[in-house]
């Protein structure tokens, strides 16, 4: 098993629209679960402006290119696009890769709330142009509908999106779902909402990887509040991770995305690494 976690200096240094300073301590906060035999820590390269063309308007990529955050963005991204080929092609198993101004709000055209560039649409494009059309699936389980994820996606059906939000639709020809998980719940009803709505589309879809957008602003607390607890979190990782393991050989990305608290952060992603890291 290897674990790749990509990371750049960069995350820890400013303090970005809507999650601010979370990484103010990283990489260190996470230093015991980086000295894991099998987890590899990677500083990711910017995406090319011109990978980010293939998904995004000439427009918005100028108005990123012009925006103080946009070497954050541009190194999430990047992060992304190179954690998905070297999954895809089997150079590692799984990864946790961090991102910062960009994610599930950048669409086509359009971008907001703290995410300005896509991180799955560059990444998706770059792996099928080198092995071929593949299937994705998409799980979101920040707080918030994952707009620009759905306003890219929604066409395609090698990938599969189950957003869970604050309602339930289904659209697209059946592959773009979303889930009402309700303003409070706890972390046992909403990993029972995952186990019934999400594992049997994967298991029917048979993807070749499983990306995951884990923002926890659904933690007690955070901006997003849902009722979670900072145990659901790594709790959630251990089933995802076991589905992978069934339906794609363990092809499992996990993307950072909303939630503002430092100490939730600091608590969960080392946890998220020693699970992917963990054998079988
Ligand atoms: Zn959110
Ligand atoms: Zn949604």
């Amino acid at each position: 098993m290897t674990t790749g976690v990509f990371f750049n200096e960069i995350f820890s240094q400013k303090d970005w629209i809507i999650i601010g300073n979370k990484f103010q301590n990283f990489p260190q906060a996470m230093e015991p679960a980086l000295k894991l035999a099998s987890v590899k820590l990677f500083a990711p390269q910017k995406v090319s402006e011109e990978l980010l063309l293939k998904v995004h308007s000439p427009r918005l990529v100028q108005d990123l290119k012009e925006s103080w955050y946009c070497e954050g963005a541009s190194y999430s991204v990047g992060g992304c696009v190179e954690a998905t080929e070297k999954i895809v092609s089997g150079e590692i198993d799984n990864a946790l890769v961090f991102t910062v101004a960009a994610g599930h709000h950048a669409g086509h055209n359009s971008a907001w709330g703290g995410t300005y560039a896509s991180c799955a649409g560059p990444a998706f494009f770059n792996a099928r142009q080198k092995f071929g059309e593949i299937r994705f699936a998409i799980l979101d389980t920040d707080c918030h509908h994952g707009d620009g994820t759905r306003d890219i996606f929604l066409n395609d059906d090698n990938v599969l999106h189950v957003c869970f939000c604050g309602w339930n639709q289904v659209e697209g020809g059946g592959n773009k779902v979303c889930v009402d998980v309700g303003w409070k719940t706890t972390d046992e009803d909403y990993l029972n909402l995952v186990r019934q709505e999400f594992t049997p589309r994967l298991r029917e879809f048979q993807p070749r990887m499983v990306l995951h957008n884990l923002g926890h602003d659904t933690c007690q607390g955070d901006y997003g509040d849902r009722g979670l607890t900072p145990e659901f979190f790594p709790r959630l990782v251990g089933e995802i991770k076991q589905a992978a393991g069934e339906v794609c050989g363990g092809k499992y990305l996990i993307l950072t995305h909303g939630g503002s608290r430092a100490d939730v952060a600091e608590y969960i992603f080392p946890r998220i690494i020693e699970i992917l890291a963990e054998e079988g």
